[in-house]
């Protein structure tokens, strides 16, 4: 008789995408065995079987096991939708003359404003269900529909409720300087100065979010309102993200990799000679590929010269009214492939392993000694096919904290 140690739950008869660093293609573990203990990952490996006593044992009957999905870039909690001004646009309505009548990111501003908490949780709860069935197991949530203190507050306060009713790990980000403001126009640097002085405090001591991010654009905010805002993040304590480079070349990423960004996102009209910052920085580059696509760009990310810097790369969703109405991980792993070139190793990566480091999570994303026990069981026979499928995998079983999911 072998002597064993006791665990809360051991899974038998899986091969494991480990996604950690190891030589092997998805650091691939075969016919192997994990154990779970305390909601962490105590073992990983072939005959773990043997050395552990399981209070409880799933037999996972020869799936592959993948880390919890993490969708580390939404904007998932709003009001209203934008399928009107989408058939306008598609009847040859101009911007201009959508704008005029309301629509545009500040229609969305408006409905967020006038829907109850109550509404916004409802409706972003069927939203996050939506990503949890393909095995998202961590969502980054961003505010920045509000645009004014109360607004911006109760979409981070929705967060966290989405994070206590459907038991997923939320990750909030805020977002205040998405858009100017109609209240605003014109003055910018008011905006930037109400954002940094009247909101981000009240965010940061009731830690309602760990980021702040900013719409870094000629439509947006300039890199001098940008590095006001990370400097001030950093002064309570809050990590900093930023969307740049989506529709030109502002600097914006070497602005944030400055101020030692987690992530710089979107990034298509990034120029290679300012990657290096972003490298030395460690930040990492999140592609969006479904924005690229639901509006039509050209302008690819420069993934090669990314690659060949080592810098990370991950993948999202960018889920939001305007320019990515998609509730759905998986296919943006495959628009990644598809769009930008990435491997389905270099995909899947891109939405674990990279997807953690991208929010800051030093314990997600991977599955080794030490990790959290968010796992995602697949009937597949290779995790290529999570790239290469489009709406056809679902996990037959997914374990947040050690806890099987609807159990
Ligand atoms: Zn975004």
């Amino acid at each position: 008789m072998t002597m064993s140690s006791s665990c809360d739950l051991l899974i038998t008869n899986v091969h494991v995408a480990t996604m950690a660093v190891s030589g092997v293609p998805y650091g691939a573990i075969y016919n192997a065995d994990i154990a779970i203990a305390e909601g962490k990952i105590v073992d990983v490996g072939p005959m773990v079987q043997s050395l552990w006593q399981g209070a409880h044992t799933l037999n996972g009957a020869g799936c592959w096991v993948t880390p919890g999905l993490i969708d580390c870039h939404t904007h998932l909690v709003y009001g209203g939708d934008r399928a009107r001004e989408f058939e306008m646009r598609l009847n040859g309505a101009s911007y201009e003359s959508i704008a005029r009548q309301g629509g545009g990111i500040l229609s969305t501003v408006q409905a967020t404003r006038a829907a109850s908490e109550t509404e916004l949780l409802t409706s972003a709860t069927g939203r996050v269900q939506r990503l949890m069935a393909e095995g998202v197991t961590t969502v980054e949530i961003k505010s920045g529909y509000g645009l004014d203190r109360d607004t911006e507050l109760k979409m981070l306060r929705v967060a966290k409720q989405l994070e206590a009713q459907l038991g997923l790990h939320v990750e909030s980000t805020f977002l205040g300087a998405h858009a100017l403001p109609a209240e605003f126009a014109g003055r910018p640097d008011d905006y930037i100065a109400f954002v940094c002085g009247d909101v981000l405090p009240e965010v940061a001591a009731a830690q309602w979010a760990s980021s702040v991010d900013i719409f870094c654009e000629h439509i947006g905010f300039s890199t001098r309102h940008a590095a006001r805002l990370f400097a001030a993040a950093l002064q309570y304590g809050l990590a900093v993200k930023a969307h740049v480079e989506q529709l030109s070349d502002l600097k914006g990423a070497v602005t944030a990799a400055k101020y030692g960004a987690l992530s710089v996102d979107h990034i298509e009209y990034l120029q290679a000679e300012d990657i290096a910052a972003i490298k030395s920085a460690g930040s990492v580059a999140v592609l969006l590929p479904s924005a690229f696509y639901y509006l039509n760009e050209t302008q690819k990310p420069p993934v090669q010269a990314l690659r060949e810097q080592g810098v990370d790369l991950a993948v999202a969703t960018d889920h939001n009214p305007g320019s990515s109405p998609l509730l759905s991980l998986l296919t943006a792993l495959n628009m990644a492939c598809v769009l930008f070139g990435l491997s389905p190793e270099e995909a899947l990566l891109g939405a674990t392993r990279n997807a953690a480091k991208a929010l800051g999570l030093a314990r997600k994303g991977q599955i080794a000694p030490g990790f959290d026990a968010d796992l995602c069981l697949w009937p597949m026979e290779h995790p290529s096919e999570l790239s290469y499928a489009i709406n056809q995998h679902r996990p037959v079983a997914v374990l947040i904290g050690g806890e099987l999911v609807g159990q």
